[in-house]
């Protein structure tokens, strides 16, 4: 059985959790959910990020210790994920007892092997972005370029990962693996970055306590970035549990926003080259959200909006679906209320939720309520098995979007095919038999199709058109094929899954 692990970044402890968090998390959520119906064996991650210097700053002036501050803000994470639904099934975070043993235990391979050494540092520092700056790339005034706030000159002793050192082997990687960060554009960046050659980084600090001690030095803890990107590693057993991590490691996938590539596919992949760590993981980037429309751009910016505003206006179901369908998966892209309502409307009230009820209304008034069996060369037949290949095929290639464009393709053609046949003008028998039969069987499949974006209106949708089981446990490809379902079940009406949201 292929394993597949997915990875959220672990989310900054002092943010809030906002509609760009929520884009990555449900993207991992939706696409972990589509490998787990392919069979795959499945784990997915998510987390919080929960030390330095910012963290340290604000327990300060909020009167709390850092650890009081994280546990009530990680919380907001918790809360957030179970309110959009996340089948994540770990939530790890950096102050846990595992992930310390296993920086620890990496970091020191790391030094074991050569790879760290001692030497004093200086430069402009940010710390909001827990990140040294070369003086080019500040703004006017030593201006951080992302937060506009002035730099802090720090000078300090610090131990250094020589990155230099694996120039050629990120390289070999890179040449190697073609596929290795998708969506292309984004390898075409890291390579540029790889090819201005890399310089040491600094990865210890003895300005600040709060982090991951370094077990060679009592003075230092580790530099924030260092702690956070091995959390991927802790949670499968880094340090604990070499067996599960020789056989989950090779199947990870990080998901991740573009303004975390360097960190990520550089420096991570050195780090564990530094700790003799073969396999490499691999990356699909995503651009920001942007906001536009009128409604939400008054409150300004996409990280003031909480997924919580989305929700009450269209439900779980409907904002996962409408944010995986609206915003392809890699650049940038335009969020706006307008178009979440929009995209609900004409996906879901009108598309999906309509089949559903027309599908029952139409089989409850001319067939008796009891469901009948499609025809095996239905034109429909046709296009499920191309709307198929081309979800299956989006969703390996981490393109949302364009699956559940495909998947909706099959609920506009069946309700166009109802709109052409107009069974509820016939007479009840074997041609209204015929026609509903072919639309229960394309709503069947579309609802095993959505079901990783709309998980409860998906079971919903599935005990009204009588069949057994629940959606979750249906095999990938095999429930996907045309003729699954049976006849003689009983359909069921009900109130409408997506009612119609005003604008
Ligand atoms: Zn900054």
């Amino acid at each position: 059985m292929p394993r597949y692990y997915a990875t959220t970044p672990i989310f900054y402890v002092n943010d809030a959790p906002h509609i760009g968090h929520t884009y990555n998390a449900v993207t991992v959520d939706a696409v972990t959910r589509w490998h787990r119906m392919l069979g795959d064996d499945v784990w997915s991650l998510t987390g919080t990020d929960e030390h330095g210097l910012k963290v340290q700053r604000s327990a300060e002036e909020n009167g709390r210790t850092p650890q009081e501050q994280a546990d009530l803000n990680s919380d907001r994470f918790r809360e957030a994920w179970a309110g959009v639904n996340l089948a994540n099934d770990d939530f790890i975070r950096t102050t846990e007892p595992r992930h310390h043993q296993a920086v620890q235990a990496l970091l020191q391979k790391a030094y074991d092997n050569g790879f760290v050494y001692q030497d004093t540092y200086e430069g402009w520092y940010c710390v909001r972005c827990e990140a040294y700056y070369e003086e080019d790339d500040l703004l006017d005034d030593h201006h951080c370029p992302i937060h506009k706030a002035p730099a802090e000159w720090m000078t300090e002793e610090n131990w250094f990962f020589k990155l230099s050192a694996f120039q050629e082997r990120l390289e070999a990687w890179f040449e190697a693996v073609p596929d290795n960060i998708t969506p292309g554009g984004y390898r075409n960046e890291a390579m540029g970055i790889l090819k201005l050659g890399l310089r040491d980084v600094s990865m210890t600090r003895s300005s600040i306590d709060w982090g991951i001690p370094v077990p060679w030095d009592d003075d230092h803890v580790f530099y924030v970035w260092y702690d956070a990107l091995i959390n991927y590693a802790t949670a499968v057993g880094y340090a604990d549990d070499p067996e599960r991590f020789e056989a989950w490691w090779p199947a990870a996938h990080h998901f991740i926003g573009k303004d975390i590539l360097r960190f990520h596919t550089i420096y991570w992949p050195a780090m564990l080259m530094a700790a003799g760590i073969e396999d490499m993981p691999h990356f699909h980037v995503h651009g920001f959200l942007l906001l536009g429309g009128e409604k939400m751009s008054k409150s300004g910016n996409v990280t003031k909006i909480a997924p919580s505003e989305m929700t009450e206006v269209l439900g779980v179901d409907g904002f996962r679906h409408a944010l995986l369908r609206d915003h392809p998966f890699g650049p940038d892209s335009e969020f706006s209320y307008e178009s979440m309502v929009e995209r609900y409307n004409t996906d879901l009230a009108n598309n999906y939720g309509n089949l559903i009820s027309r599908v029952a209304t139409v089989v409850g008034k001319k067939c008796d309520g009891v469901g009948p069996a499609p025809q095996a060369d239905s034109p429909l037949a046709a296009v499920v098995a191309e709307s198929y290949a081309t979800a299956a095929e989006a969703w390996d290639k981490v393109q949302p979007s364009q699956a559940l464009d495909a998947t909706i393709r099959i609920v506009r053609d069946t309700n166009e095919y109802l709109q052409q046949n107009e069974p509820w003008k016939m007479d009840p028998g074997p041609e209204v038999d015929a026609v509903m039969g072919d639309a229960i069987e394309a709503a069947r499949i579309a609802t095993v199709l959505l079901w990783p974006t709309i998980p409860e209106a998906a079971e919903a949708a599935w005990k009204r058109l009588g069949l057994d089981g629940t959606v979750a446990e249906q095999p990938l490809p095999a429930a996907a094929d045309w003729g699954g379902y049976p006849g003689g079940l009983t359909v069921s009406t009900g109130d409408p899954l997506f009612p119609r949201v005003k604008g």
